[in-house]
């Protein structure tokens, strides 16, 4: 009898599984797209997963990142809305799925560029079909010449993953960051997947030391952005983990940690709360400890 309930479950367990598709299509039936003018031909879309860049003109249309699959179609129609078309080029900042669910959708029609290590991640993942794959990959940086202006793709190492791209519009001075940089909120860092904390920060440094002081910055995830925001992000990241690391030579739970971090409970939001954060940073200097 408890064999056969057990076999019960495991059959619902299944059915249940199943329809997950389904329900994820669901989970994006509300969503809207909104679409904000950054220059003359760059915006920025938002509906759910990162931010998309956008570039639109003369030379078609060419997006940075494209969130889920079942959003597609409204992207579409956003980009048509500009006096745009499908992507001719599709860039991916990093292989997590809420940046890239578009690819298998976009890739039929468009060319997908992506750093090498985004390519492989993605191959791991079998399931999905070769139009989601990009066709063109890098190891540090690539130009792409597109709508009058000379878009830089560099590779950001080992900050959020191993596969982080910024790209850098030259002329109209906008930066998309990708994951690198959650405004107003505390990053995400992908340890299991090439990504660390040091290489986050040592990113964020790069951005402030090398790019101009009035750029445009389109964040992974958050409002628009400036270089003050990274700036702010930075050191919201160097403060935390200082209090995490002093809590944790002190002996503290997790619980007093987060009560040493007062007001920076604020910075914890959604998907990463101030518990999660702290045990990013926690996982991040065990494997710093294991290195050494
Ligand atoms: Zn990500």
């Amino acid at each position: 009898m408890k064999i056969f309930s057990t076999l019960r479950l495991t059959a619902l367990t299944s059915v249940l599984l199943a329809s997950q598709p389904l329900a994820a299509a669901d989970r994006f039936a509300d969503v809207n797209i909104t679409t904000q003018q950054v220059t003359e031909n760059v915006y920025m879309l938002q509906g759910a997963g990162g931010n998309i860049g956008v570039s639109s003109g003369t030379d078609g249309t060419l997006i940075i990142d494209d969130q889920f699959a079942s959003l597609a179609g409204k992207i579409e129609s956003a980009l048509r809305e500009l006096g745009g078309d499908r992507p001719r080029i599709v860039l991916n900042t990093h292989y997590h799925g809420d940046h890239t669910g578009g690819n298998a959708e976009f890739g039929r029609t468009g060319v997908i560029v992506a750093h090498n290590n985004v390519r492989a991640r993605l191959l791991a993942q079998d399931e999905l079909p070769p139009s989601a794959l990009p066709l063109v990959t890098y190891t540090e940086s690539v130009t792409i010449h597109f709508n009058g202006d000379e878009l830089a793709l560099i590779h950001l190492p080992q900050g959020h993953t191993d596969g982080d791209t910024m790209v850098w519009f030259k002329k109209a001075n906008v930066l998309h960051m990708g994951d690198q940089l959650f405004n107003g909120a505390l990053p995400y860092i992908d340890l299991p997947s090439g990504g660390s904390v040091d290489g986050y920060i040592s990113n964020l440094r790069q951005v402030i030391r090398n790019m101009p002081s009035d750029i445009k910055v389109i964040p992974g995830h958050g409002p628009l952005a400036d270089i003050a925001a990274v700036a702010r992000s930075l050191q919201v990241i160097e403060d935390t983990r200082r209090i995490v690391v002093s809590g944790m030579e002190a002996g503290k739970d997790s619980a007093g940690i987060a009560e040493d971090l007062g007001d920076y409970a604020d910075w914890g939001q959604g998907f990463i709360s101030i518990d999660r954060w702290i045990g990013i940073i926690k996982a991040d200097q065990a494997q710093r400890g294991a290195l050494k």
